[in-house]
């Protein structure tokens, strides 16, 4: 048993309880007690927590942790031309798995030491082998995270998933994009129904589906998505209408908005979250509301990609679900989610003049706890610190240099204070990080074996990435650019520049 004695507690329940010197008894994973005054069992360990404040662990509802070695790689691209670059054509290596293992070490780390206590990791592998989420899960057992991890699924081809490419492309490319050996959609299915008996349930490890876009899945292979989702009551994390270009695949590929596709097959459930859902029309949010489907806001992927701001505001009225995350670290460049949390609570304050549609700080605190729980059906599990949920609790700083004198600690956490607030962590039941030392790990062995293999991935890996990248990168700049310039129907017309309007 561990008390945390005499702390400032956020429950972070629906009645938004504070108690100024507020003690939690932790029962092996769970939560037994919140009160004042609380007796101390016997044996029970004590954290003193008179200058702490003591609430929920955050929970990152999107990132890409395949992309850890790419951290300010990127600068000034599009999500085109940009995947173009992380992610090119006819460049699939095959790395080390230890590589899979430290990429999600260094990520994981970078989360738990800004107050994450969950991870929803959208691990992106081409190759649709088990390694990558294997290591990847493991990375998380390790540290004691919880890592709620998707299987990767894209069987539509590179031409079939971004517009006017049937035109761009030279004749000869596309025959050889024709004879790739494409994973067939079943097996990707059971590769999905493999690592789910393999990890789902395991310390903290989930295992959910993740359909990379639908403009990336066959028909098939959604339709399929949404009967494994049903039977099975797991999440669809999809990325949906990130770009304007995404807009234009809706009315190119399916004459319908993306979000109807998705209704067409049968995934617009409350199981769904949209990655992003930026280039919504109306009708689109209202049916989202109507499923009372999730999404995850990035604004920092947003931001640098210059995709747009999501209509954050609209979404919640409609009854959406608006959770939070960072997104992968080659795009958002960092797995600290107190940075997304601080933009997030200031980015709405433009767009509008209408201050009372802006989006407060304790509005961003939900989203990083109950609504990103919801996207992923954890709502019941974590996200606050009330009896019988799991023990994921951090510990601040109410000392640290942004926090003084503290007036309202998620305005600090928001606005003021710096990473370092976050102290001590506890996730499940157990102590993973104390006074910022990962007690679970050797942190001091893992990072001087995460610089090696990172120096080898630059040295190696990026490149090849790079010339890759520049023979297919001409096609992907026509097409973008025409994406830009064509004209979209009103039903599939959105406003970038007024989102909150
Ligand atoms: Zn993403």
């Amino acid at each position: 048993m561990i008390m945390i004695k005499g702390g400032h507690v956020i429950v972070n329940d629906i009645a938004g309880r504070v108690l100024e010197r507020g003690d939690v008894l932790i029962d092996g994973d769970r939560i037994a007690d919140v009160g004042v005054d609380l007796p101390v069992p016997p044996g029970a360990r004590v954290i003193d927590a008179q200058n702490r404040i003591v609430m929920p662990g955050l929970i990152d509802a999107h990132m890409h942790s395949n992309e850890a070695f790419e951290m300010g790689r990127y600068d000034n691209q599009p999500l085109e031309l940009w995947l173009n670059e992380v992610y090119p054509l006819f460049y699939l290596p095959d790395l080390p798995p230890r590589l899979h293992y430290l990429r999600a070490m260094l990520v994981g780390i970078v989360s738990i030491r800004s107050g994450v206590t969950s991870l929803q990791d959208d691990l992106i592998d081409l190759h649709f082998k088990p390694t990558a989420v294997d290591q990847a899960a493991q990375a998380y057992r390790d540290l004691g995270l919880r890592g709620w991890i998707t299987t990767s699924m894209w069987d539509e081809d590179y031409v079939a998933s971004l517009p006017y490419m049937d035109e761009i492309l030279p004749a000869e490319v596309r025959a050889r994009i024709a004879a790739q050996d494409g994973t067939a959609t079943e097996a990707q299915i059971e590769l999905h129904e493999e690592l789910r008996a393999m990890w789902h349930g395991r310390d903290g490890i989930r295992i959910i589906l993740g359909p990379s876009g639908p403009q990336r899945c066959s028909e098939k292979l959604l339709r399929h998505v949404a009967e494994i989702s049903e039977r099975d009551d797991t999440p669809i994390h999809c990325h949906v209408l990130e770009t304007r270009t995404q807009a234009v695949t809706g009315q190119r590929k399916y004459g319908m908005t993306l979000p109807s596709w998705l209704r067409e097959t049968g995934c617009m459930t409350h199981r769904l979250t949209m990655n992003h859902a930026i280039w919504l029309t109306d009708a689109d949010i209202a049916m989202m509301g109507q499923a009372r489907c999730s999404i995850t806001h990035n604004p920092l992927a947003n931001l640098k990609l210059g995709s747009g701001v999501s209509p954050v505001r609209k979404l919640l009225r409609a009854g959406v679900n608006v959770a939070l995350g960072c997104d992968g670290v080659a795009s958002a460049d960092t797995a600290n989610l107190l940075q997304a949390f601080r933009l997030a609570s200031l980015i709405h304050k433009i767009g509008t003049p209408d201050y009372e549609q802006w989006v407060s700080a304790h509005e961003v605190l939900h989203m990083a706890t109950h609504a990103a729980a919801r996207s992923s059906l954890m709502q019941d599990e974590v996200a606050s610190l009330e009896v019988g949920k799991s023990a994921d609790i951090i510990l601040l700083d109410r000392n640290e240099w942004g926090m003084i004198p503290m007036y309202d600690p998620i305005r600090h956490l928001a606005f003021s204070a710096g990473e370092d607030v976050v102290r001590t962590s506890i996730i499940r039941g157990r102590v993973v990080m104390e006074e910022r030392r990962l007690t679970t790990i050797d942190e001091d062995a893992i990072r001087a074996e995460i610089v090696d293999m990172a120096r080898w991935y630059k040295r190696v890996i990026c490149p090849e990435l790079s010339r890759h990248a520049a023979v297919s990168a001409p096609w992907v700049k026509a097409m973008y650019q025409r994406a830009q310039t064509d004209t979209l129907d009103d039903a599939f017309d959105v406003r970038r520049t007024a989102p909150l309007a």
